[in-house]
């Protein structure tokens, strides 16, 4: 069997093009959904990141606005800078690119982003309203997910997911997702004994780890749904999921690719965030 693969480039431009129709008849409304994105330092990484978000705003006629601050800026002074955002009608939704420098504590930034305004949906308050199932700013990349998995047609009522790799902005979340869809959700980590008992149950496995092609074919089970969130740099300059394509596409009903899957829809998600966050504040 060759898998399917779930194109989340496309899937991702089909969702830009409603998104860049819903924006421009807002805009007949008087609502111009703006965000702000705030970069600290110049981590060529997160350079790229926010260059894309801003060209994912423009492509869908969302105003944006970037405010580059030097890499020993203090945390008193991005605060002052969250603040004014929090308090500025033009703008809808607020971002600040991570990682920041280490003499700002993430944490204290992140909180004090007003939740109306937590495109990301990191703040504490939006977390808590995932957890009991409340409407809220979903985390982009484990909404890209969920976007993926029911375009491709995949009813997980009932089925077995196991999710591998528990952080705050993938792992748990992409887990809580599954559930709020009725499967049965297993979550492993670094202190998982015996990882691949878990996986070769998983009737949809998802990879967020961050180790190169660690999910190799004899780990899966046939006809497993795959979602391959890592993205890994190569020595060779390629880039490689954390998934290894060649072995568990044979075995796999339908997986993602690393580029071209999960990475294309995070900023399409942001974009949504935001777009919705216009609409709760008109
Ligand atoms: P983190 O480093 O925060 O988390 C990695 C998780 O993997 C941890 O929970 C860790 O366990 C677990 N883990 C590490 N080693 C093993 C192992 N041998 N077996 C089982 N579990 C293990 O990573 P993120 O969640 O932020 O990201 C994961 C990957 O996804 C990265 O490659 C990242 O680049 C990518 N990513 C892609 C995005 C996209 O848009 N496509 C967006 C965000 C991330 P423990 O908790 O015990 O340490």
């Amino acid at each position: 069997m060759s898998a399917k693969i779930i194109d989340g480039k496309a899937i991702a431009a089909s969702l830009r093009q409603e998104m860049t129709e819903e924006v421009a008849q807002l805009k007949k409304e008087g609502i111009v959904p703006g965000l702000a994105v705030v970069i600290v330092g110049d981590d060529p990484a997160s350079k790229v990141y926010v260059g894309q978000k801003e060209k994912g705003c423009a492509q869908t006629g969302i105003y944006s606005e970037k405010y580059v601050l030097p890499a020993d800026v203090s945390e008193e002074e991005l605060l002052v800078l969250v603040n004014k955002l929090n308090v500025d009608d033009k703008i809808n939704g607020i971002l600040a690119q991570l990682p920041l420098p280490k003499q700002i504590n993430e944490k204290k930034v992140l909180y004090a982003i007003n939740p109306a305004k937590d495109v990301d949906g990191f703040h504490p308050e939006n977390i808590g309203k995932l957890v009991i199932g409340e409407e809220t700013f979903l985390p982009c990349t484990p909404h890209g997910i969920m976007i993926l998995l029911e375009r491709a047609g995949i009813d997980l009522k009932g089925k077995e997911a196991v999710v591998v790799g528990r952080s705050n902005i993938v792992g748990k979340p992409i887990s809580l997702m599954l559930l709020s869809k009725s499967a049965t959700v297993t979550i492993c980590h670094s202190k998982t004994k015996d990882l691949s008992f878990h996986t070769k149950r998983a009737d949809v496995l998802v990879a967020a780890v961050g180790k190169p092609k660690m999910i190799k074919g004899e780990m899966i089970k046939e006809g497993a749904v795959v979602i391959d969130v890592g993205v890994n740099r190569l020595e060779n300059g390629k880039l490689a999921g954390d998934v290894d394509f060649e072995s568990v596409s044979v075995k796999a009903s339908a997986i993602t690719p690393v580029p071209g899957g999960v990475g294309p829809m995070t900023i399409t998600m942001l974009l949504k965030n935001t777009i919705k966050a216009a609409r709760m504040q008109a």
